[in-house]
């Protein structure tokens, strides 16, 4: 019998151990109930990974820079994680993924610039890992830049597309002649190889108009999940196979999610700005929109039996989720039953408003997604929207030439009375008009959604 290495052992069943806390963690993620212990069960995962790493005999001579690595790379994420804003997270996500795809491109660089002999089939892995890895980094960078403010508008010319496919063919050309020269190829063509595929990241993703940034990033996540997943079967780690694995096809699955909630194929939000869609004149809006006061709206609450509300970006831009959870205790001591609809792409991140609702300890069982709601706001006495716009927009549903037209939409135009909080006539992502602020059973309380929220509690109070 050969002689059992117990030191491998030990290291393969962490990283299996490790494998298996990533997948538990992630299903635990998928209710609001378990979600903070599904992060703390994957993150115990990536330290049993990380710290056994330590002991693998591959890299016993780096342990310093590991070690710099480790403390830097922690030191910033702990404190930018404390810090950072519920309306900066898209963009803190965009990095934090830049950051994954780039640390699997560099793998694949130290891979292939021992030149050491490999298998074709690994060389190949480890150059499509590393295509892969590069573009998210690139690409997420920008994403980052463009939610951050640093980068402002899209850049567009004419053959742009011909000439990004170009650079890509180029950079893929590039790569299959590394993995077709073994060990031969120089140190140049990979240099080339990775500029290239930096600079394919850049293009595909300049574009891009900024709010169309969440569904980008989530693309960038799945890739570089398939980067990870790549150079952990070159590497043979198998937490870093299925960590990868399990990142691609759920970041997957998020895009198709968010592209099918917005009724916009990929394609569409890859290639061409939200709006250029072909289709005639939209319909035109009848009516006109009728004001309200906090007042009227606070009595009008006071004596329904059921009010549903619906949070929009703008709840998230005033901050005003903790406001809103206090009028709903307001409401609930007088005996009416208030309900949460959140449109899955209400705000500008899946699961925006979701988060912001937790944060100010709304219960869940008060929250009701787009399906389990849709029914219920005929027999609604008021629906408050506050902040939301194209997800309460009915023309999604009546007008063919509408760029939303066949986007499901929450569809508050039902219910008996409508209270719409916003600040003035401002359009919401999609930049079209309303015709729900047009309706008979509409009225307008215009304002800060902090400021109308806080209203609304003191007039409650004063009722
Ligand atoms: P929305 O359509 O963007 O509308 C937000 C509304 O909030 C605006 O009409 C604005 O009107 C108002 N507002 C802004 N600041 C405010 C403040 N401080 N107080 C009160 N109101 C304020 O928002 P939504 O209904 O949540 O829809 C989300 C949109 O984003 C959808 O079109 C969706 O497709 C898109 N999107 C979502 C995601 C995602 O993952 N969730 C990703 C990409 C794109 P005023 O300026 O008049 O106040």
């Amino acid at each position: 019998m050969e002689d059992f290495d117990l030191l491998n052992f030990v290291i393969q069943a962490t990283y299996f151990i490790a494998a298996l806390l990533f997948i538990l963690g992630l299903k635990q993620m998928g209710s609001p109930m378990t979600a903070r212990r599904g992060i703390v069960w994957a993150g115990v995962g990536m330290v049993m990974a990380t710290l056994i790493t330590y002991f693998h005999h591959e890299i016993n001579h780096n342990y310093i820079w590991m070690t710099i690595a480790i403390g830097i790379g922690g030191a910033i994420a702990y404190v930018s994680g404390k810090k950072v804003a519920m309306t900066d997270m898209p963009q803190m996500i965009a990095l934090y993924n830049g950051m994954g795809g780039g640390a699997a491109a560099a793998i694949a660089a130290v891979i292939l610039l021992k030149q050491d002999e490999m298998p074709m089939t690994i060389q190949a892995l480890a150059v499509i890992g590393a295509m892969i890895g590069t573009v998210a980094f690139s690409g997420s960078l920008v994403a980052y830049a463009k939610l951050q403010g640093l980068m402002r508008g899209v850049i567009r010319f004419p053959m742009q597309q011909f000439f990004n496919a170009l650079v890509f063919v180029v950079a893929l050309t590039i790569g299959l002649a590394i993995i077709l020269n073994g060990t031969e190829y120089s140190m140049t063509l990979l240099a080339v190889f990775f500029v290239l595929a930096l600079a394919f990241g850049v293009m595909v993703t300049v574009p891009i108009g900024g709010a169309d940034m969440p569904v980008v990033i989530s693309l960038f996540n799945a890739l570089t999940g398939l980067a990870v997943g790549f150079e952990g079967y070159v590497l043979s780690n198998p937490a870093m196979m299925i960590a990868g694995i399990v990142v691609g096809s759920a970041g997957t699955l998020l895009t198709q999610l968010m592209a099918k909630a917005m009724n916009r194929p990929i394609s569409n939000v890859l290639f061409s700005n939200f709006g250029d869609a072909d289709g005639g004149e939209a319909e035109a809006v009848n009516g006109s929109m009728k004001e309200i006061d906090a007042t009227d709206v606070a009595v009008m609450m006071a004596f329904a039996e059921k009010v549903v509300i619906i949070p929009g970006y703008g709840m998230a831009v005033a901050q005003a989720q903790h406001k809103v959870w206090e009028m709903t205790k307001q409401l609930q001591e007088r005996g009416a039953t208030v309900k949460f609809a959140i449109h899955p792409v209400a705000g500008r991140m899946p699961g925006h408003m979701n988060v912001l609702l937790a944060e100010a300890g709304v219960p869940y069982d008060i929250i009701y997604d787009l399906d389990e709601i849709n029914e219920e706001f005929p027999t609604t006495d008021v629906v408050l929207v506050i902040g939301a716009n194209d997800v309460v927009n009915p023309a999604a549903r009546t007008d063919p030439n509408s760029p939303i037209y066949g986007m499901p939409i929450l569809n508050a135009d039902y219910a008996k009375n409508v209270i719409v909080v916003k600040r003035g006539k401002g359009t919401g992502f999609s930049g079209i008009e309303n015709h729900l602020f047009f309706a008979d059973n509409t009225r307008m309380l215009y304002g800060d959604g902090q400021d109308v929220a806080n209203d609304l509690v003191t007039s409650l109070k004063e009722l």
